[in-house]
């Protein structure tokens, strides 16, 4: 199967009865069950449906099919084989490349909620019609949809690996330090600020090793491998409440398979064979 997510955008893209058609309603997922399988439903089905809802836009091909957005503010009748899925779950019940396209879908739907007025007059914005953007019919100002770069970075002393418990984790999840780039910094930058701040820690021979997008709402994740220098650690207490050197035999519960933080781990763990 090609099983493939491709990014495009056309404002002006007619809809056709068999394009798949993501349909979000208060943070879930409108999904079909088929057999085993959970899929997104096409235009024609949703259309039987009789859902209303806002703007839909045209964002990329899976598998050769036509992708919209759109999102329903009504409590609507789901049928028999349908179900909303919160999309905090959505990423453990389907395949990766589906993922990236729900996570696209959401993050236009995110930008389409958040510009409806111009940021620099107020006035109502218009969707612009040759690219996915947004114009000000008043002063012309564009806005294009936001994305928030982050870092998130394993680090490492020889055979041990750095995993901290958030706050904010559910269960007693344990996982690699994380932070938003600041405005005027630079990646390398970003990364030992975030472990000095969380953790007490000094880091040297940053390494990049791979991004993913996290598009709830609009993150960029950018990974790094770094090696320890110097300190203790020492929580901030604040977002970080616990954190500790592991080694690959006595790891923490640990994020799940398609989270960016766990297929580092998971270098980590080969890298250490
Ligand atoms: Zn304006």
């Amino acid at each position: 199967m090609n099983n493939k997510f491709i990014v495009l955008s056309d404002m002006n893209k007619e809809i056709k009865d068999n394009a798949l058609f993501f349909m979000f309603f208060n943070g879930n997922l409108l999904v079909k069950q088929d057999n085993d399988n959970i899929v997104i439903p096409v235009f024609n089905e949703i259309e039987k449906l009789k859902i209303k809802y806002g703007d839909k836009f045209f964002f990329g091909e899976f598998n050769n099919q036509d992708c919209f957005v759109a999102e329903t503010y009504e409590e609507f009748i789901l049928l028999e084989n349908y179900k909303l899925v919160p999309l905090y779950e959505i990423g453990t019940l389907i395949e990766e490349e589906l993922f990236t396209a729900i996570g696209r879908a959401n993050q236009i739907l995110n930008w389409d909620k958040t510009h409806k007025f111009c940021g620099k007059c107020g006035t109502k914005t218009e969707n612009k019609n040759n690219e996915l953007a947004k114009i000000c019919p008043k002063c012309k100002h564009v806005m294009y949809p936001v994305i928030c770069p982050a870092i998130i970075v394993a680090v490492t002393r020889g055979e041990e690996i750095l995993l901290a418990h958030n706050k904010g984790f559910k269960n007693n999840m344990y996982s690699l330090i994380a932070g938003f780039v600041e405005a005027g910094e630079d990646l390398t930058n970003t990364v030992k600020r975030e472990v000095l701040e969380e953790v007490g820690i000094k880091v040297k021979n940053i390494k990049f090793n791979r991004s993913s997008h996290w598009s709830f709402p609009n993150s960029l994740m950018l990974g790094f491998f770094a090696e320890y220098e110097s300190g203790e650690i020492k929580v901030d207490g604040e977002e970080i409440v616990h954190a500790d050197w592991f080694t690959k035999d006595n790891f923490p519960t640990i994020p799940q398979k398609f989270t960016l933080a766990r297929k580092i781990i998971d270098e980590f763990v080969e890298k250490t064979k």
